[in-house]
């Protein structure tokens, strides 16, 4: 073997193109197809060669066309006109500046072991990274001062190839990142910047890749560098690959090594958002940076709480990513001195007692002032799941709130549907996306067209569908007929039903293989078939999800299911938007509650593709009963068998009922007028909420901006604040034993009126705390007695009007109460008055920490009830 050095020799742009160049190193492209039209318009087949990578399109492009298109004076008139737009998008006063002026020169940063920008770009695996990828180009939209920060794939995730049994093969190309949108940050002097971090026994060297998206700037970071050992540069190889080991080391870099790119950069967030627990490590870096500063460890860590959000997306406790004790010791032991912490107290900061691991879901949770899941139904089952750590609280308490996700409308919304809403929407639809008025117009576009255009998504998806299918059987070296018959397969005129994303078991891609001559039925019916196409990778170690993969390619090759139900393989952002803006129907089937959120259904939604799924993730919140259609029940299970059966069952029923029906009941023009006016609701009611507009807006609110004044109040003199406030709590914690409520007495509840005051008494327990620490509160709500689960948690009974109940307390609100004396013994007597709304309600008392300086009012857990009374 022997040393090779590469160039690449590039042609140069004419003149008068000269920015072609700047507008491939931003992905501003991806989401604007006119964009894309100044490259395909270039040389059309060579950029679907090179899968719509800008930089690679150039790098390949010849002189000559290049030279053609300068002269075409129509091509110019498009240079010019999307340039314009590019520095209009760059300069243009923003929705963050108008609304947050005071917060302009801040920055948030966003840390996410995935990003899925675009399909030149494949460091992401599923969900997750396609909702950073989205967050990032909404972040930009609205001109939020925003860094993300991740790691750089060599492999990226897997190209995927379906082998000729029916195997899911991972293939691992090196990706090489000189061909690739994206740009190497350097020192003034024009080398590399360098950025390190230590591992057990070496210092690894981090190069660091700048991706611009919009006005955002992303830092990818990449250990292959030569100043690394090899099996060092092999650690930002592969997302998710590798075992344990490699998995620390790759959290350890993107944790610790993002701060220090940040910091080397001369960047200095206030707000940072934890996406997901793999980028955890990051609180650790910022504890350390302030305890080498001179701040005490406490303090640090109240300051480095202050300005963290957390966005947990993992709804089953098996899920979240977890490390030994000894590994943690192996990777952190140097660190504990510099933190000031022993080894117990940085193991508490991220240890399950229960299991025995590090967490790092309860890491991210337990220093971050802000938490959420990412839909209503997450957020429950997010608090539901941690709520061990929050004894005593009521579960709708318990800090982790909820955003529900959206996806990013430009970059989902296929062109030919853009140009009909150009010409039906409002002028300015684009800009008023969050606006239900908005989508209301939709009514105004012609069924006929909308069908048309409809039509047309579905044929080009076809013709890609059996490229794909084609692709696998040449590569798979079968024979000619096998070639040759794809091209009879799926048929456009016929109702076709999309299901493609990662092939993970409880999103149960075999669902309707539960009962085959049902099936079999559904797609040889002789006037009113169905097809299925399937699409998507299973984790390289998860082998029942290749499994379910090889069951389904079966399937496929068996009569009558042959060009009725296909496979296809490599399932990108591509291949994604073809099946979202083509199928009729989108179909997802998780296991109830498992989807934390999903998003795919709402980029099809957005294309008048009918969402069809399970009532999980985001879909109890949109569906309506008239804008999709539901399968199964919003219920819960307590075994899978029963649960799968039931749920395969609801969905042939649905199809067979209502879904076939409807798709098939045309007027005599051939028009389906019942589907287009769903498809039209759908349309008019989805995309205004499940949008990234919104949630990101909703982030700045709820959490980005709060982070930011909290980070800056708290860490302001030396962290004064957070000195106090670490004191403060250590010495509640410490005494909270002593509180306690010894007797509550209420006034008459007989026959209460509306509006007339109960009273109510409280003696209390503080120990050394003052009344100014604590808040003594009435708190009141409605009773559920279904939730007993919870009750345990709660051991004060609760007082109905004239009834004593053991229960759970739901909508609640609380009712400070004020000190009338200290009594001679030492306790203190609280009165209030309660005024009850009209109905059955349940109150009771209790003592929780004053929450003056927390973001939460159980920031600090602490909470002591009321006994019966
Ligand atoms: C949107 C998207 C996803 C996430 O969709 P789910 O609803 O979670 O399946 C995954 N992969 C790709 C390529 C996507 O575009």
């Amino acid at each position: 073997m022997y040393f090779i050095r590469t160039v690449t020799v590039a042609p140069r742009l004419p003149e008068k193109i000269s920015r072609l160049d700047e507008l491939a190193r931003n992905l501003w492209f991806s989401w604007n197809p006119r964009a894309q039209e100044l490259f395909r318009r270039i040389n059309s087949s060579l950029w679907e060669e090179v899968k719509h990578n800008p930089v690679c399109f150039l790098l390949n492009v010849s002189q000559e066309q290049l030279e053609k298109v300068a002269k075409s004076e129509s091509y110019l008139l498009l240079y010019s006109q999307v340039m314009e737009e590019l520095d209009r998008y760059l300069s243009a006063p923003t929705w963050f500046s108008h609304h947050y002026p005071g917060h302009d020169h801040h920055v948030i940063a966003y840390f996410s072991a995935e990003f899925g920008i675009h399909e030149s770009h494949p460091t992401y695996s599923g969900g997750l990274g396609l909702l950073a990828g989205d967050h990032c180009k909404s972040a930009s939209d609205l001109g939020l001062p925003f860094v993300g920060v991740g790691l750089l794939y060599k492999s990226g995730y897997f190209t995927q190839r379906i082998n000729r049994e029916g195997w899911q093969e991972a293939h691992y190309p090196r990706l090489n990142f000189y061909q690739m949108p994206i740009t190497p940050v350097t020192n003034p002097d024009g080398s590399p910047l360098y950025v390190p971090v230590e591992l057990p026994g070496r210092t690894v060297y981090l190069k660091i890749w700048r991706v611009r998206v919009g006005r955002v700037q992303v830092y990818l970071l990449d250990a292959d560098v030569t100043a690394n050992n090899m099996a060092d540069r092999a650690l930002t190889g592969q997302l998710y690959g590798g075992d344990r080991e490699t998995r620390i080391c790759q959290e350890i870099l993107l944790g610790i090594g993002g701060v220090r790119v940040l910091r080397a950069l001369g960047i200095h967030p206030l707000a940072w958002h934890i996406n997901e627990g793999h980028a955890a490590f990051l609180l650790v870096e910022r504890i350390r940076e302030l305890v080498q500063a001179g701040v005490p460890v406490k303090a640090a860590v109240e300051a480095v709480r202050a300005g963290t959000l957390f966005t947990t997306h993992t709804p089953v406790p098996a899920g979240h990513d977890v490390f030994s004790a000894e590994m943690i010791d192996k990777y952190f032991s140097h660190l504990y001195n510099q933190l000031g912490m022993t080894r117990e107290d940085f193991l508490a900061l991220g240890w399950d007692e229960e299991q025995k691991v590090f967490n790092m879901t309860l890491l991210a949770l337990r220093l971050s002032s802000y938490c959420n899941g990412v839909s209503r139904l997450h957020g429950q089952v997010t608090r539901r799941m941690f709520r061990r750590f929050y004894p005593g609280i009521p579960m709708e308490e318990i800090p982790i709130s909820s955003i529900t996700n959206g996806v990013h409308i430009n970059s989902w919304l296929a062109p030919e549907l853009q140009e009909l809403f150009d010409r039906y929407l409002e002028d300015g639809w684009r800009q008023n996306c969050c606006h239900r008025q908005t989508w209301e117009r939709v009514s105004a576009i012609p069924s006929e067209e909308l069908w048309e255009v409809h039509c047309r998504l579905k044929a080009k998806m076809v013709r890609i569908a059996r490229d794909n299918l084609r692709g696998q059987r040449l590569r798979n070296q079968e024979p000619a007929l096998r070639v040759r018959e794809v091209e009879q397969y799926l048929d456009p005129g016929i109702l076709t039903i999309g299901f493609a994303r990662r092939f993970a078991t409880y999103k149960r891609a075999n669902l309707l293989l539960r009962d085959k001559e049902r099936l079999a039925r559904l797609v040889t019916h002789p006037q009113h078939p169905v097809q299925f196409i399937f699409a998507g990778k299973a984790h390289p170690a998860d082998r029942l999800g290749q499994e379910l993969i090889k069951q389904i390619y079966e399937l496929t090759n068996q009569e009558p299911f042959k060009g009725r139900v296909v496979l296809l393989e490599d399932y990108d952002i591509a291949l994604a938007r073809s099946l979202l803006q083509g199928v009729d129907v989108w179909l997802n089937t998780p296991r109830r509650p498992l989807e934390a959120s999903g998003t795919s259904g709402q980029k099809a939604a957005l294309n008048g593709v009918i969402h069809c799924s399970i009532l999980d993730g985001w879909w109890p919140e949109a569906y309506d009963g008239e804008n999709g259609f539901a399968v199964g029940e919003a219920r819960e299970y307590h075994d899978d068998e029963t649960q799968d059966r039931d749920d395969a069952h609801s969905l042939f029923a649905l199809l067979e009922e209502t879904i076939i029906p409807m798709y098939y009941d045309r007027d005599q023009k051939g028009i389906p007028r019942a589907w287009i006016e769903l498809m039209k609701r759908s349309l008019q009611t989805i995309p205004p909420f499940f949008n990234t507009e919104r949630m990101v807006k909703e982030y700045c609110q709820q959490y980005y901006v709060p982070a930011m004044e909290r980070n800056l109040h708290l860490s302001r003199n030396g962290c004064e604040r957070a000195r106090h406030l670490a004191s403060f709590k250590e010495r509640l914690r410490e005494n909270w034993s002593l509180v306690h409520i010894e007797s509550v007495k209420a006034g008459e509840t007989r026959a209460l009126g509306v509006g007339e005051p109960l009273p109510v008494e409280a003696v209390v327990w503080l120990g050394p705390l003052t009344p100014e620490e604590v808040m003594v509160e009435i708190v009141y709500g409605r009773v559920d007695d279904k939730c007993p689960e919870s009750f345990e948690h709660m051991p004060g009974a609760f007082c109905l009007i004239d009834s004593h109940s053991n229960g759970q307390l739901s909508n609640i609100n609380r009712t400070p109460m004020t000190v009338a004396e200290q009594t001679s013994t030492g306790a203190y007597l609280y009165r209030g008055n309660l005024i009850l709304p009209q109905g059955t309600i349940g109150f009771t008392v209790r003592v929780r920490p004053a929450s003056d300086g927390f973001a939460h009012i159980f920031e600090l857990p602490l909470v002591a009830w009321a006994p019966q009374f």
